[in-house]
């Protein structure tokens, strides 16, 4: 399982949400009624927002956290607006509250997306409903409240008001969400997060003016936003490998300037790789080349272009400029041992493969692949990216007749 760090930069927008609407937040007073009435509503405006947009984009985890963060924010206005210390009710309602937040965003932390409009989808939200339900009944007993006696008061006299067991499992929560987000690596993950913290501070900060309006406007904006970035993602970057595919490398060439070249880089003999290996050991490669690939120097920008070809823009480059990150990455490539870990998967033609597999094999479980590359730049021949790109795969092909794991470029 691959742990991917650089996720957590998914969670920046948040450096400026969360401050921005605890900031914000001292202005509301300053507005005048009609303005003021605007913006109480404004959550829910935001959430139904988010609804709809995950109905359409079928994106069942955001849509039930979209419909938690309206309902928790219905709960504070309804029932939460006097004194806890006083109202056995509003206090039951603060400890469900408590003990719902960690539990369900838990839940839908740990969910795999499963759309909306299918019985799998349908059966995550029912479960999530009778989560919900169970916790409204649970927590205020499980936080310490019973008929009989209140054995348990938050922190009511304090700011800070979320008991010291709430606020153990929201960092859990908190905990087990950014572990999920270095290993999935996915927007959802980060706008869930971005939901979760401001309603915990929402919580936790109850007696705060304007709090819970001002963090529930933010937590519905990290899901919009999540929204917003996954459809991106799912429109522009390749899904196995994680770069930019062919749709953003051609909204990259619509953009190029007057100087530029491009390189088509191919797997050499990879039909033959599939057959041996299976095609899961391909895509196992081809994700390794493609992490090969995108850190290529030289300020080019690498593209998945479709199956086992990549693409790599270097603007405002001359093709001399590119040829040694190229080769850099060629040989990289070509001197580096993959370990074929999983036997059990490995195709009934194994030993058919053994015969055909020739160069490739290196011992019993390391196998090695190369890449060829062709490389052309813009000139008067070549005016427009598209014959550019063209001229660079003539130049690819040209590599592959002089007997591959080589770079060829129009000179
Ligand atoms: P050459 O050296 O001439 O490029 O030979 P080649 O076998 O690499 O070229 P060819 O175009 O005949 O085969 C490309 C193969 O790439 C066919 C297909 O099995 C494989 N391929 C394409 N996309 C994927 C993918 O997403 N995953 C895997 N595992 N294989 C893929
Ligand atoms: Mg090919
Ligand atoms: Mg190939």
């Amino acid at each position: 399982m691959a742990l991917h760090p650089t996720a957590l930069v998914k969670l920046l927008p948040l450096a400026v949400l969360i401050p921005g609407a605890y900031f914000g937040r001292g202005q509301i007073s300053l507005l005048d009624d009609d303005l003021r009435i605007i913006l109480d509503s404004l959550p829910y405006l935001l959430c139904l927002g988010v609804v709809l947009m995950s109905l359409q984009f079928q994106r069942g985890r955001l849509l039930l956290a979209a419909i938690s963060v309206a309902v928790f924010y219905w709960v504070v206005q309804s029932y939460l607006q006097t004194s806890l210390n006083r109202n056995t009710d509003a206090l039951r309602a603060y400890l469900a509250l408590s003990f719902a937040l960690p539990v369900m965003a838990l839940y839908l932390l740990l969910l795999p997306e499963r759309g909306i409009w299918n019985l799998q989808g349908l059966i995550a939200a029912l479960g999530f409903i009778l989560l919900g339900l169970a916790c409204i009944e649970l927590g205020p007993w499980i936080l310490g409240i019973n008929d009989a006696a209140i054995s348990y008061t938050p922190n009511l006299n304090d700011v800070y008001m979320l008991s010291k067991s709430a606020s153990i499992l929201a960092g859990l929560t908190a905990l087990v969400g950014v572990v999920l987000l270095c290993i999935r690596n996915e927007e959802i993950e980060a706008a869930l997060l971005g939901a979760i913290l401001p309603v915990y501070i929402a919580l936790a900060f109850l007696h705060v003016e304007y709090i819970s309006v001002s963090m529930c406007i933010a937590a519905s904006l990290s899901l919009a936003w999540g929204l917003l970035r996954s459809s991106y993602s799912m429109a522009y970057r390749d899904e196995l490998t994680g770069l930019p595919g062919r749709r953003a490398l051609n909204e990259r060439l619509k953009m190029l300037g007057k100087s530029y070249s491009i390189a088509m880089i191919d797997v050499d003999r990879f039909k033959r790789f599939n057959d041996t290996y299976g095609h899961e050991v391909g895509d196992e490669v081809l994700k390794l080349v493609a992490s090969r690939v995108r850190s290529i120097k030289g300020g080019g920008t690498a593209y998945r272009y479709g199956g086992e070809e990549f693409c790599v823009v270097f603007p405002r480059k001359t093709v001399e400029a590119t040829l040694e990150p190229i080769e850099k990455i060629r040989d990289g490539i070509a001197s580096y041992n993959m370990s074929i870990r999983n036997r059990s998967k490995r195709p009934a033609r194994m030993k058919e493969g053994s015969r055909l597999r020739g160069a490739t094999r290196l011992g019993s479980d390391q196998v090695s692949i190369t890449i060829s590359a062709g490389v052309a730049a813009r000139s008067p021949e070549h005016p427009d990216p598209d014959s550019v790109l063209s001229e660079a795969d003539k130049m690819l092909y040209k590599a592959k007749r002089r007997g591959r794991n080589r770079v060829a470029y129009a000179s």
